[in-house]
């Protein structure tokens, strides 16, 4: 231990300065480019709530929330978790974005997801979510982790689900990721590693409502930090690596109480099916990061994918735009997957679509993407 460190360490012990009372609460916020921001701030009290901390503001011109001359956005702490790296009593804030005026922010989906959850309908229906986030591990900007420099490994097959040197490329920060995201608070119910090396997926889930996407968000922040820690970097870009490697995914996993009931749960999945293969383009909109464009060189019809030119929906198929897991069908109940959307889409946003199209019957496609 250096010395300056040393006599902090003695600072603490002591009760000298503020440290014992204080509380650090991490304002975690979506920037124009849906990427996370996140700032810092000490209080003098506890944070039990997420109203117990304070509103706060940041530059929004460094982020492309705002214009320079009038740059002052709003966060606002909408969701609570425990500080997996600095530890108890220390916190992390999921936070809205709103511009000066109190409308929304560019970026933030939460507010007319919120909305739209709290509607009476959609209370009743209990919508439930489960996302996996699929992501790429890098060890610089376009190098994933592990890969020869210029070049390629092994084409795919012993990746996923892999064990071992050469096979499971990254394991230390999906082992620590999910560690921290368990000690926070965060609803991670599985991990594994994916088909392209140094492609892992993590599950959040089951979530009722707006909780998906702060916890999904909260837990894409951990895994950034985590990272961090070891001078890596995560790309949620659909498809990081060209040619024959798998993209990258948020599988959206979603049902309803009717959905859940073994009386006829299961006509009620192929009702909110037909619905959505109504308006694919609405959603299609919705599940990346630009409009749909992102995912275009993901959803190619071809390494588990579906076309984005095409819905279609099976059961037990992995190749379709919508899947009934086998066991939902043979139980008569159960769940849908909706496999459209990208690594890098917003939960918010991806919830609050569906919702719209299956639960409030909401109608009518946009153009093509
Ligand atoms: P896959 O076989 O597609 O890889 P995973 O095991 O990775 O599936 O993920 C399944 C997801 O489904 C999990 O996130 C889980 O929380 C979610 N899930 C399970 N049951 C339900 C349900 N009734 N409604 C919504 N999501 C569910
Ligand atoms: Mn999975
Ligand atoms: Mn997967
Ligand atoms: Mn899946």
């Amino acid at each position: 231990m250096s010395h300056g460190r040393k006599d902090t360490f003695h600072a603490f012990k002591s009760g000298v300065g503020l440290a014992d009372n204080c509380v650090i609460a991490t304002y975690v916020w979506i920037d124009a480019h849906q990427e996370v921001r996140s700032k810092s701030r000490v209080l003098q009290h506890k944070v039990l709530t997420p109203q117990d901390a304070p509103i706060w503001n940041f530059d929004g011109s460094s982020t492309d929330q705002a214009t320079g001359r009038n740059s002052d956005c709003w966060i606002k702490p909408a969701a609570l978790f425990k500080d997996p790296f600095r530890l108890e009593p220390h916190v992390l804030l999921m936070c809205d974005v709103y511009n000066y005026d109190w409308t929304p922010a560019i970026g933030n989906n939460r507010d007319s997801c919120a909305k739209v959850m709290l509607q009476t309908a959609v209370q009743e229906a209990k919508p439930w979510f489960g996302i996996e986030q699929e992501y790429s591990i890098l060890e610089s900007a376009d190098q994933p982790l592990g890969w020869p420099k210029g070049g390629f490994l092994r084409p795919q097959g012993p990746y996923y689900c892999g064990v071992g040197a050469g096979k499971a490329i990254g394991r230390e920060i999906v082992e620590t990721h999910l560690h921290r995201c368990l000690y926070a608070g965060v609803k991670v119910c599985g991990t594994n590693a994916e088909v392209m090396p140094s492609q892992w997926e993590f599950q959040v889930g089951i979530c009722e409502g707006i909780e998906i996407g702060d916890h999904l968000w909260m837990a894409r922040y951990i895994l950034k930090m985590v990272a961090e820690e070891h001078n890596y970097s995560i790309t949620f870009d659909p498809k990081p690596v060209k040619g024959a490697w798998n993209g990258a995914g948020c599988h959206t996993n979603f049902s309803t109480h009717a959905m859940r009931d073994s009386n006829h749960g299961i006509s009620e999945i192929n009702a909110a099916i037909e619905k959505l293969g109504k308006r694919p383009n609405v959603h299609l909109k919705a599940y990346d990061a630009n409009l749909g464009e992102d995912n275009k060189r993901r959803l190619v019809g071809a390494y588990e994918t579906a076309s984005y030119k095409e819905f279609s929906s099976g059961v037990a198929d992995r190749g379709a735009s919508i899947r009934i897991p086998r066991h939902c069908q043979s139980e008569g109940c159960g769940y849908l997957e909706d496999r459209r959307p990208a690594a890098n889409c917003d939960p918010y946003a991806v919830a609050e679509i569906i919702v719209r199209t299956t639960i409030l019957n909401e109608t009518g496609d946009s153009e093509a993407i």
